[in-house]
């Protein structure tokens, strides 16, 4: 090895090298499980051609965590999953024994010590992703993690058992940029209005960049009193906010008007039909914290109309094509309208065209 070479930092970024993280029965099985079964909820057994099991004890977790929580956590981890843990892309806390007796007292820890609801396995709800709203975002119209307590609230009884038809994945995103991504169920803010622009401060932004950033191409530079501004062509407006990401002085929000959209029927699974995109199913769901409780009488009639129409291991968008869109509206109750129907014009061919891949 050349001096060179010596002297190089040790590589900090892109992801970390996850075999150095696994549980040392996970480790040691890489690759060459054989079967896994359904214990019960929130209980899944692993099993090994080598006939190492493990027992995957899942838990919901709030996303956003107090550091005394996290110790809590890690001191269970450390007591009984040999100082492992992890979580699930939807925020699902997951703890590792690898003998069957210790199943039981480690629900009990998470439930008495922790508070958390075992479940989310199966023909369950998902733990409800949610996205990063005010915690550390610059858009949000509403709450999101608000909204996701709110609604795991009235739910949490769907993520504790599996009698669903099949999986349903949910999420709130607090914008329609939509970092919450492709769910079964999932809850959107909307705005109603293009942004209104403060011509004194937008100069302090990127002007290009504001423009560049639109999809629809809808922001063209303008001169106001002399000096460098925006206007927006409100006809090609879809009220996205993606330009107050890049300039607050494009103001997208608007307390009187602002609502919230249920779409359903996304999912990023390869299974069956492949991934698929959400679809509008209600809108104009007043953004109403604490609670929220327009929003989950919404999101309970889905389910329930899930619930009574669909065959196992139809996820809900797979049980709206095969009973039609008509079906849907009628079940659920949700008034079907103009704006239910795609007839947006300025759609440029860049946009993404699937939900795995991004044009
Ligand atoms: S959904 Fe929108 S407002 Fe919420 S965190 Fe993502 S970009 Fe920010
Ligand atoms: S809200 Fe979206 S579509 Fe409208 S001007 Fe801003 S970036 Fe363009």
């Amino acid at each position: 090895m050349t001096a060179a070479k010596k002297q190089l930092a040790p590589r900090d970024n892109g992801a970390p090298d996850h075999m150095k993280m696994l549980h040392p029965a996970m480790e040691k099985n890489y690759g060459k499980w054989k079967r896994h079964d359904k214990i019960r909820p929130g209980v899944l057994k692993y099993t090994a051609e080598s006939g190492d099991a493990i027992f995957v004890v899942r838990a919901g977790s709030p996303r956003t965590l107090s550091v005394n929580k996290i110790r809590q956590i890690c001191d269970i981890a450390d007591r009984f999953c040999e100082g492992h843990v992890r979580f699930t892309t939807r925020n699902n806390l997951e703890l590792v024994v690898t003998d069957e007796k210790d199943v039981d007292p480690l629900i009990n820890e998470i439930t008495s010590v922790l508070g958390f609801p075992i479940g989310g396995t199966g023909h369950s709800i998902s733990n409800m992703l949610h996205t990063q709203g005010w915690m550390h975002c610059n858009l949000p119209g509403t709450d999101a993690a608000g909204a996701v307590k709110a609604l795991m609230d009235v739910l949490h009884e769907e993520f504790t058992r599996e009698d669903l038809p099949h999986r349903v994945k949910l999420s709130t995103s607090c914008c329609q940029i939509n970092c919450g991504g492709q769910a079964d169920i999932a809850i959107n803010l909307q705005h109603h209005h293009p942004p209104k622009i403060d011509h004194g401060t937008v100069q302090q932004c990127e002007l290009p960049k504001v423009v560049g950033i639109c999809p629809a191409a809808a922001i063209r530079p303008m001169n106001v009193d002399g000096k460098s501004s925006l206007e927006v062509v409100e006809e090609k407006c879809m009220y996205c906010g993606a330009c107050h990401g890049q300039c607050p002085s494009m103001e997208i929000r608007d307390p009187d008007t602002d609502s919230l959209a249920i779409w359903v029927g996304g999912k990023s699974a390869s299974t069956r039909g492949g991934p698929s995109f959400m679809k509008l199913a209600a809108f104009g769901l007043p953004n109403n914290p604490p609670r929220w409780p327009e929003v989950a009488d919404a999101v309970r009639r889905i389910l329930d109309a899930y619930r009574n129409g669909a065959r196992e291991y139809e996820r809900i968008g797979e049980w709206i094509e095969r009973v039609g869109w008509k079906n849907f509206f009628e079940e659920t109750g949700f008034e079907f309208t103009k704006y239910h129907i795609d007839s947006y014009r300025f759609a440029r061919t860049t946009f993404n065209t699937s939900s795995h891949v991004r044009l």
